[in-house]
């Protein structure tokens, strides 16, 4: 027995108690209690092998990364932010200067164009998870290389398989290329969903490109407003 398997079966044996009750009750004609989607998908993941770790355990095994040069120029690593059960994460490059001081994604200007576009369509930064691609800063906001995402986007999709989302929108053109591995400019891969890892992605621009190309917002508020109506139908 692996130290896996007894946790998980102790949890499968209180689910199976749990069910049992619940049937039990129900045979005295007890209506039963009302329970949330996301208590639902908790109580059915448990027992269950490979079952999801939490973004808790994935932090705790960053640690003080040092996994790429990255980590000599970093004040603090932004791990992510927002809801743990998000139905949609939001992926952009690699943390800024604000982000880097502060220790959260998204949090200077850029961000808070993000915060309002988020707001435009009903949302709140608390409703979803935002993120990065690599998780500490590069010198002079450089594009990360290739080593350096080989190193950290591990972290990246251990957060996604456990956030389970439904929608991906990916922020520029460095998150969308490198989550989607193609070369296409952000220009022609905005505007659609594509199938990443059995999640709806949508690329759009990234908040810091609008801020220097205010024509484009129109563009990002199409694509949002293609994000909403497939989020509220889910
Ligand atoms: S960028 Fe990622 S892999 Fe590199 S040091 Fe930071 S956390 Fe570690």
């Amino acid at each position: 027995m692996t130290d896996f398997e007894s946790p998980a079966r102790l949890l499968a044996e209180i689910r199976e108690d749990f069910t049992g009750y619940l049937e039990y009750i129900a045979g005295l004609g007890y209506p039963g209690v009302a329970l949330s989607d996301n208590t639902l998908r908790i109580l059915e993941s448990w027992g269950k092998r490979g079952m999801a770790e939490s973004l808790d355990m994935i932090r705790d095994d960053l640690g003080a990364c040092r996994r790429c040069k990255l980590h000599t120029g970093r004040k603090n690593i932004v791990f992510g932010f927002g809801n743990p059960r998000a139905k949609l994460v939001f992926v952009g490059e690699g943390p800024g200067y604000e982000e880097d001081i502060q220790g959260q994604p998204f949090v200077g200007k850029a961000g808070q164009l993000l915060t309002r576009i988020l707001q435009a369509i009903g949302l709140t930064r608390e409703d979803v998870y935002i993120c990065n691609i690599i998780k500490c800063r590069p010198p002079g906001n450089r594009n990360p290389e290739p080593d350096e995402i080989a190193a950290c986007i591990p972290f990246l999709r251990r957060q996604l398989k456990t956030i389970g989302p439904r929608f991906i929108c990916a922020l520029g053109t460095f998150a969308a290329q490198t989550l989607l591995g193609t070369n296409t400019p952000i220009s022609r891969l905005r505007g659609r969903f594509y199938a990443y890892e059995g999640i709806d992605l949508l690329p759009t621009y990234h908040p810091a490109y609008l801020l220097r190309n205010p024509s484009k917002k129109a563009d990002v508020w199409q694509d949002m407003q293609r994000l909403q109506e497939a989020y509220e139908k889910t």
